[in-house]
Parts: structure tokens; C-alpha cells; sequence
């Protein structure tokens, strides 16, 4: 079967034009490197009409969306895609409100809906960066900046990111998640997860990254007013007003999901004729994950 290419809306909806299409699309992607029976790991199956696969031997049926983020889908898989392929193709993001009236759906099905798409946009953390890094911290949310307002700092999220750069300074790829303070316990969660110990990291010149020298080949250097980290400010700004515009309100449970969406769409953006492809076997993949897990707010 030939894999949807591109980010061409017509040819998307000339490919996937029944949830038929969808199903055999989600089949060919489940099984692509062979079947295996869920219930009792039995290998050999009969396909059905309608795509899903029963069990020679214990006569277990598994359909396409079975143990997927597909799983038990509140409206039609067509609709599904058509929801996967605009969260992967967009340059903004969209709001669940957007995507609610877009696809007749509820605000809060296509809340849910979207978190199960940016869990499978979620970094395997099998690539961690090796090369040139610049690390910082920023935080989200809580008073619009100017306005000075302490006694909303607690709403404030507290955020560490790293963007590994070309030779030529331009962004390649970007982590960030959520700390709880800016101290070197909190901060090393990301370099545990995206970064590797040969990158050569630069940091501006706050403490809590001195420990860290001992494991991690970390480089001080003064900020200039953001002038020696200037592609990753401009993405710490690009981040920032995109949730302020798309969101109007980030819960804590959430905010690592957001996080996610953005920068897998920068890290994917020298790839964009097999991102949709990538969210939807990423989907499959994963395994499902019940409503009361999503924290829909
Ligand atoms: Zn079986």
C-alpha cells in the first residue's frame, strides 16, 4: 500500500474518501510488520471485510482502532483523520473550539480527541541532541507581561527548553517541558530526556546549571539582553504567543501537551510530506488511553 504523501488537502480527501478507506489505511499500518494475536500471541489470523483480523486459533477479533489512540472513537474515523491531518499540516495550531465547529463535534470531544494527537506527537526521546545546544528557561501563562501582578505568579508554568542549531545558527530542532523551579534537580529533566552528553550546550550564566558541568559539557555565557541566543528567543516567542492566541487557559496537567504539539511541529517541519503519515502509525502505535487519564481542560 502506498503511503499518503504530502500536505495537499484535495489529494487528502481524494485518498481517505469513506471511513472504509480510513479503516484499511489504519489495518496496513497495524499490521504491516506482521499479526499477532492480542489475546493469546498467536500469529495467524483471517482478514475481515471490514479490516479487522480474528485469531485462528482463539477466534479473537481486533479491529484497525483496537489498543490505539483510536480507540473508541466518539465519531467517525474519516472525521478522525481529517482532524489528524490539519493538527499535522497547520503552521498555528488550532483551537478545540476551531476544530469543534469545523467537524460537528463538541468542544470537549475534539478537546480529547486533540490531546490523543499530541500524545502521539510526543518525542520517542530516542533521538537526544549531540550537536550545538542552547538551553533556557521562560515561564507561561498567569499575568500579561507588563502588568505586574505577584499575587498571580502562582498561575505562571515555569518552562526549560533547548534548540539545537545548525552551523549557521538557524533552529533544527526544540524540546521544552514544564519544571517546577528553575533549580539543577528540575532542569536536568531535560537534558536527561533530549540531551545527549556529547552536545556542546550553552547556557546563560544561572547557577542551577553548574551542576549539571560534571555529566553534560555545558558552556556559560552572558545573555546580552538575548542578543547570544537569538533563534531560541524568537522561538521562546513564537511558543508563548501561540498559546497565549490558541489557548485561553493552559492547566498544569496540560501544558507538556502543548509543548509537544509545537515542537514536533518544528522538528518535523524539513519533513512535512510524511508528517501526516507520522502522526497516524504514531497513533496506532501508541497504546490507548482511557478519558479519565486525559485531564480535558
Ligand atoms: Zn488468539
Amino acid at each position: 500500500m502506498k503511503l499518503f504523501k504530502g500536505q495537499n488537502l484535495l489529494e487528502f480527501a481524494d485518498r481517505f474518501q469513506t471511513d472504509e478507506d480510513c479503516m484499511k489505511y489504519l489495518a496496513h499500518l497495524k499490521w504491516v510488520d506482521g499479526y499477532k494475536c492480542a489475546s493469546c500471541g498467536h500469529t495467524g489470523s483471517q482478514v475481515r471485510k471490514d479490516h479487522s483480523r480474528t485469531c485462528n486459533k482463539c477466534s479473537y477479533t481486533e479491529s484497525p482502532t483496537a489498543n490505539t489512540l483510536f480507540h473508541k472513537l466518539k465519531f467517525g474515523i474519516r472525521k478522525a483523520f481529517f482532524i489528524c491531518f490539519e493538527m499535522a499540516t497547520t503552521t498555528k495550531s488550532l483551537s478545540a473550539n476551531y476544530v469543534a465547529e469545523r467537524f460537528s463535534v463538541t468542544e470537549k470531544t475534539a478537546r480529547l480527541f486533540m490531546h490523543k494527537v499530541r500524545e502521539a506527537m510526543k518525542s520517542s526521546e530516542k533521538h537526544p541532541i549531540k550537536g550545538k545546544v542552547h538551553v533556557d528557561e521562560f515561564v507561561i501563562g498567569g499575568k500579561e507581561e507588563g502588568k505586574v501582578g505577584r499575587s498571580y505568579d502562582s498561575m505562571k508554568k515555569k518552562v526549560v527548553c533547548a534548540v539545537e542549531l545548525t552551523d549557521e545558527g538557524k533552529v533544527k530542532r526544540m524540546y521544552a517541558m514544564k519544571i517546577n523551579n528553575y533549580s539543577s534537580k528540575e532542569l536536568k529533566k531535560l537534558f536527561v530526556k533530549h540531551i545527549s552528553q556529547e552536545a556542546e550546550v550553552t547556557t546563560d550564566g544561572w547557577k542551577g546549571y553548574r551542576p549539571l558541568m560534571k555529566e553534560y559539557n555545558i558552556n556559560q555565557v552572558e545573555s546580552d539582553g538575548g542578543l547570544n541566543f537569538k533563534a531560541m528567543h524568537t522561538m521562546i516567542f513564537q511558543v508563548k504567543s501561540w498559546i497565549r492566541t490558541t489557548f485561553s487557559w493552559v492547566s498544569e496537567a496540560n501544558i507538556n501537551r502543548y509543548l509537544d504539539e509545537f515542537c514536533y511541529r518544528i522538528n518535523r517541519s524539513q519533513m512535512k510530506n510524511y508528517v501526516f503519515n507520522n502522526v497516524i502509525e504514531k497513533m496506532v502505535r501508541a497504546e490507548k488511553i482511557y478519558q479519565t487519564q486525559l485531564i480535558c481542560s
